[in-house]
């Protein structure tokens, strides 16, 4: 009733742009969840990967309490005292040597845009407006105008033209086509190292270290969109490390406030973040200290509780154990660290109804895609228990 009563509200005033399933959290701590009504759920989603230091981390409610209670926002119109901090720490942690902090995952996406554009004219001397970008079939990097031009969702973007031209789009893991997109305009590809929304889509072996030579080879910019796959997600800090590849610039969100606060950052070499200037670019929050004392805390947790170890150590077991199981709806099932997709041959909604019965929450992503993607903190134990529970609804649902 509690329940009914809330979607109710909800689907009254709301706009109706998301199709959640009909759970109603009220609060939730580390892996676990709980609805209005006390029922417990383990969270597979994490919030598509924002909450990878698990939910209500007590350090991370502790820095923001902290940091509330002492200064929230000066714009950047005047400096803070969390945002040297934040720059120097997360240039340390990835290795890139600077940083333009933002809020949400799109408009870091549209920072790299802007930058690779700039890049472009300013550096690579490309001719006004003339600037490409190479992108990938069935991408995911957001919600804006500009991002939505590049998708190849029809869903994304019906309705919304007119779109952002300059952008030139190639199929995922495709080398060759690569290659064969690049002109003397181009001034980056713009990629998912793994293709999240997508469903947990791996390009095929090589694919990175090949575009990092085509970029290099000739003067493109790499930039890999790690905002879901970045941050231990994949086993490693960044996805694009599996196949040892140096980008030029790399976007980050959602883990990088462990799910309290939006906090998002582009990264890039030197001369890339060397074309903004004063009054090119900013966003009023962007760098804000409430923000920037909890992503220093939640990059602090990724470290000390060795988050990125725990993906790469019990993600391939979990994959092994997936993978073992032999069910007819199943066709593959796939994925890197503790991010996983179960492809169906069918619709996948049912089956994360079920699993939401069992005490398991997941989202289906491209219709036919279980995702699977608990919180890095999750123990062995925790996976086994789900193990059960997802071998319990294939049984029931059957061929
Ligand atoms: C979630 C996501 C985005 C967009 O982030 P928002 O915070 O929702 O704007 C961009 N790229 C990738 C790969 C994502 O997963």
């Amino acid at each position: 009733m509690k329940t009914e009563k809330l979607i109710t509200i909800e689907e009254t005033f709301g706009a109706h742009n998301y199709h959640p399933l009909d759970i109603v959290v009220r609060k939730a701590e580390g892996v676990w969840v709980e609805d209005v009504e006390g029922n417990r759920y383990m969270d597979f989603l994490a919030a598509y990967s924002a909450v990878n230091q698990g939910h209500c981390h007590p350090r991370l409610v502790k820095a923001l309490k902290k940091q509330a209670a002492r200064v929230t926002l000066t714009s950047r119109a005047f400096r803070n005292d969390q945002l040297p901090f934040f720059c120097e720490e997360i240039c340390a942690l990835t290795g890139f040597p600077k940083v333009l902090p933002m809020n949400s995952g799109a408009e870091a996406v549209e920072t790299a845009v802007k930058a690779a554009r700039k890049w472009g004219e300013k550096v690579k001397g490309i001719a006004k407006d003339q600037c490409e970008i190479i992108v990938c079939a069935d991408n995911f990097h957001g919600r804006t105008t500009t991002i939505v031009s590049f998708s190849t969702d029809e869903q994304y973007r019906d309705g919304f033209g007119p779109f952002t031209p300059g952008f030139v789009i190639i199929p995922y893991g495709d080398a060759k086509a690569l290659a064969a997109a690049i002109t003397s305009n181009t001034a980056a590809f713009l990629v998912e190292p793994i293709q999240g929304e997508a469903g947990i889509k791996l390009p095929p072996d090589g694919f990175l270290k090949k575009a990092e030579q085509l970029c290099r080879d000739n003067n493109v910019l790499l930039i890999c969109d790690e905002i879901q796959s970045g941050l231990g997600r994949t086993g490693k800090l960044f996805a694009f490390q599996h196949e040892d590849v140096q980008p030029d610039a790399v976007i980050v969100g959602k883990a990088l406030s462990g799910g309290f606060y939006p906090v998002s950052a582009f990264l890039a070499r030197e001369d890339v973040m060397g074309v903004f200037h004063p009054g090119d670019h900013g966003s009023t929050f962007g760098g804000n200290p409430l923000g920037m004392a909890v992503a220093r805390e939640a990059m602090k947790v990724l470290a000390e509780e060795k988050l990125v170890e725990n993906s790469a150590k019990l993600g391939p077991w979990f994959l092994a154990k997936l993978q073992e199981m032999k069910y007819k709806p199943i066709k593959q099932v796939r994925g890197r660290g503790l991010w996983i997709g179960i492809v169906l041959d069918r619709k996948a909604r049912p089956y994360c109804e079920e699993l939401m019965k069992e005490g398991m929450l997941c989202k289906e992503t491209h219709e036919n895609v279980i995702r699977l993607a608990p919180p890095l903190n999750i123990t062995k134990t925790e996976l086994n228990m789900a193990l059960k529970r997802i071998d319990k609804v294939f049984k029931r649902l059957g061929d």
